[in-house]
């Protein structure tokens, strides 16, 4: 169909054609004025004297129509773009009552926005959200296609845990057991064996968390990377420019979408931060919190820790009891691991380390997981003839657009989310 994007009217014709949504009627006397929208922005349309008669009294908003018009120059209207229409076109009529009302003052609820996404994202602050991270997504790419990384695709039908047991989705595989994919952990790794130097994904990770929080979704987006011949200080480098691309990227290309969402977005300054775990320990310590030193950090203890710490920063060399059986043991204290996660504030957004390259010691991590090697026999082939060392980690894509978009819920940054109770749509 031959229509002007709303965006470009002015541009070119005078004599046009435009299509979308009727946002809004105003019925005068002799006159009427509707709000048209489509993806690119709005614009009024004048009817006055229709070459064909239209009922715009019979109107419902949100319904999609075409218009074919003239350009009102210096248009007084209060979108600044005004057409005066000479024919209307009904294409298709919205039903009364809108189940979800787009543009009403008062939000709806989420679980009712949820419910009713297609009408949702009708409002440009929902449909910026996935603009942006759509852009934040090829900052990444961007970043690490220029540092030499290629992308690759691996099943997300597995044969066996990644990060242990527990939060598993089964899935029937003919007459075996299969899982849905927690992480590309294995393969990732399986590659690096391969010879690929640097590797990423982008995919989806599926986590059977029962819980019900604004961070968590049982499936989300996975961006992972893995380098051969890197420590984990290689990887956090790496990740930085990452994270500082994807910033750079929507400054650049998303002004439009920041103004609209009201974001005042800036990049910080590189080195990110890093803390070590036993230095948290002491920040805990001395805010007289007690804690465990083989225990994982609560979000009670990241909240104080976050304290000492604006934005952006690492947590490193976390002790072994909390990290998954292929994470590397610091080699002066065994204990502890060369790992890292990067906070913003309370909030995790990615986890990484320097990889176990040994076989023998990839056993016994194993055995003090309470892991059968057996399960993960084609993983440990791979580090059989010639694994080099490595590292990498997996960053999750709603967790860092939502910190940088300053939303409260995960669920906002997932088009159409899977949490504990929502299946649909
Ligand atoms: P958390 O402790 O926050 O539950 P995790 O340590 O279990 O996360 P990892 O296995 O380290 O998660 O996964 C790497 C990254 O993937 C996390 O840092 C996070 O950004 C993201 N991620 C993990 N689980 C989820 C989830 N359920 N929903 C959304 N993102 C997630
Ligand atoms: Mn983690």
């Amino acid at each position: 169909m031959k229509r002007t994007l709303i965006a470009e009217i002015g541009t070119n014709e005078a004599i046009l054609t435009v299509c979308g949504w009727v946002q809004d009627i105003r019925i005068l006397k002799n006159l009427s004025f509707l709000v048209l929208r489509d993806e690119s922005g709005v614009c009024q349309v004048t009817v006055k004297n229709l070459e064909k008669p239209f009922d715009v009294a019979s109107l419902n908003r949100e319904s999609v129509i075409l218009v074919d018009g003239m350009l009102v120059p210096q248009s007084q209207s209060k979108t600044g773009k005004e057409i005066l229409a000479s024919r209307i076109t009904l294409l298709n009529a919205a039903k009364v009552p809108l189940p979800l009302a787009p543009f009403d003052k008062v939000q709806a609820d989420l679980d009712t926005r949820l419910n009713n996404r297609f009408l949702d994202l009708r409002n440009p602050r929902i449909s910026s959200i996935f603009r942006l991270k759509s852009s934040i997504l090829w900052g990444i790419r961007n970043f690490l296609m220029q540092n030499g990384f290629v992308e690759v695709q691996t099943p997300k039908i597995v044969a066996s845990a990644t990060e242990g047991g527990a939060n598993l989705f089964n899935v029937k595989y003919f007459e075996d057991e299969a899982y849905l994919s927690q992480s590309p952990q294995l393969y990732k790794e399986i590659l690096i064996s391969a010879g690929v130097g640097r590797v990423f994904e982008v995919g989806p990770a599926f986590r059977a968390e029962k819980h019900n929080t604004v961070i968590h979704l049982n499936e989300f987006t996975s961006v992972d990377i893995e380098m051969a011949f890197a420590d984990a200080e290689d990887a956090m480098r790496m990740l930085e420019g990452v994270v500082d691309s994807a910033i750079q990227n929507i400054l650049e290309a998303n002004r439009k979408e920041l103004e609209i969402l009201g974001i005042d977005l800036k990049r910080q300054p590189l080195p990110y931060p890093r803390v070590e775990f036993s230095e948290c320990l002491k920040i805990l310590g001395d805010a007289g919190i007690k804690h465990d030193p083989e225990e994982d950090l609560t979000p009670e203890d990241l909240r104080v820790i976050a304290g000492r710490y604006s934005g952006f920063y690492f947590i490193t060399k976390w002790p072994a009891s909390v990290r998954p059986f292929y994470t590397m043991p610091d080699h002066e204290n065994p204990e502890f691991t060369n790992s890292f996660d990067l906070q913003y504030q309370e909030k995790e957004i990615t986890s990484g380390a320097q990889r176990v390259h040994d076989p023998a010691m990839l056993r016994s991590r194993f055995a003090s997981k309470g892991l059968n090697p057996e399960d993960f026999d084609f993983y440990l082939k791979a580090f059989e003839y010639g694994m080099p060392p490595h590292s990498g980690w997996g960053l999750g894509l709603e967790r860092l657009a939502m910190i940088l978009l300053g939303l409260k819920n995960i669920r906002e940054c997932a088009i159409f989310p899977r949490d504990r109770t929502r299946l649909k749509p």
